[in-house]
């Protein structure tokens, strides 16, 4: 059993890891400042007397002795994260040097939440971790894009100054329950917009991809990577490689929810990818990952949570 801190643990993905951990045994610390989080995501574990809930932002310095730090706490949604950029970037410059900090006292390990988005519009495709990415750093997606570049070093400049035991994923575009309904992500929007017949939003021609992974697989893929020891730090891709259009996405959703909804068009945001997929070869090769939900099954049960939370 080990104790284990999670940042960012009452968002999305961060709730799911919670519940994870402490299925499998461990003491889980979960601390959050509720900027995109809910208490909602983790209502179901606040009864458990392994599980601890702090509010808290990690630009501020936390103490607290732990054996494992994941670190998730950024908003990851286009949206939230320029509602303030300037904090985007505080969170993940300020709050990764916090996390590091803590780490180092406590010779914990720490793995950190990084993204696809640190390649930026590929010119690379698939994407490998290889690549040095094509990122405009004066955009208005440069506060979470150059933030977490910036994260990523300060992890490798701690492992290399001070042997702190890093780990790094980054992280494709993933969906799931527990995702908020004002998220403004395109799964959960086409989904929401499906559901109340209203119309469905594409940004730009729709011909841009993205490949989905459900969460599951997602929480596998991290957990893994905690827990290798045999020297490999990453970074790492993990996602599902099955690219689709988000023309094609739309249709999809609105078959799957029988839905009567139309597509309309609007502009698409300056510096949107024009197309994402991982090149997964070294998850698989290294931690033996393996996305398993197709997107139907896992979009059915996205839909379904989702119905729930729109009472429909
Ligand atoms: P989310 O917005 O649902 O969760 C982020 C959580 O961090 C929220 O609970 C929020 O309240 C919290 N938070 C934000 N700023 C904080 C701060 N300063 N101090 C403390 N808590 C703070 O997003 P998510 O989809 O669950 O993403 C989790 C992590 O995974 C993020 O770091 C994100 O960048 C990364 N990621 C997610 C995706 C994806 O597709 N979901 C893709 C790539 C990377
Ligand atoms: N998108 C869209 N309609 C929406 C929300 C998003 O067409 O209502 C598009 C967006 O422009 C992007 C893709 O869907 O090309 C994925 O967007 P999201 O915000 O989910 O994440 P991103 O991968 O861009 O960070």
């Amino acid at each position: 059993m080990k104790r284990i801190l999670i940042t960012g643990g009452a968002g999305f993905i961060g709730s799911h890891l919670c519940k994870r951990l402490l299925d499998e045994g461990n003491d889980v610390i979960c601390l959050d400042n509720f900027f995109t989080g809910s208490k909602e995501n983790i209502i179901n574990l606040l009864d458990n007397n392994r599980f601890e809930l702090v509010r808290h932002d990690i630009t501020k310095e936390y103490f607290i002795e732990v054996d494992e730090i994941y670190n998730l706490a950024c908003p990851a949604s286009p949206p939230h994260y320029q509602y303030n950029a300037i904090k985007t970037i505080k969170t993940s410059v300020l709050g990764m040097i916090n996390m590091l900090g803590l780490a180092k006292r406590c010779k914990a390990r720490i793995l950190q939440a990084s993204t696809s988005e640190v390649y930026g519009d590929p010119l690379i495709h698939p994407q490998v971790e290889s690549y040095w990415g094509n990122v405009n750093p004066i955009g208005i997606r440069s506060c979470y894009d150059e933030g977490k570049r910036c994260a990523e070093t300060l992890m490798m400049d701690y492992h290399r100054q001070n042997k702190t035991d890093i780990r790094i994923v980054r992280i494709f575009n993933t969906y799931g329950p527990n995702m908020d309904l004002n998220d403004g992500r395109v799964v959960s929007n086409f989904i929401v917009q499906a559901l109340k017949n209203e119309d469905i939003t594409i940004y730009g021609d729709g011909s841009q991809t993205r490949s989905f992974c459900y969460v599951d697989d997602l929480i596998d893929g991290m957990i893994k990577m905690m827990n290798n020891t045999n020297g490999f730090i990453g970074p790492v891709n993990l996602g599902n490689p099955s690219e689709r259009t988000i023309l094609d996405f739309a249709k999809l959703i609105i078959k799957l929810t029988n839905s009567s909804s139309k597509i309309i068009y609007k502009p698409l945001p300056s510096d949107d990818p024009s197309k994402r997929q991982p090149d997964i070869t070294l998850a698989k090769k290294e931690l033996n990952f393996e996305p398993k939900v197709d997107i139907e099954e896992g979009l059915t049960k996205t839909i379904e949570y989702f119905k729930n939370k729109l009472n429909l």
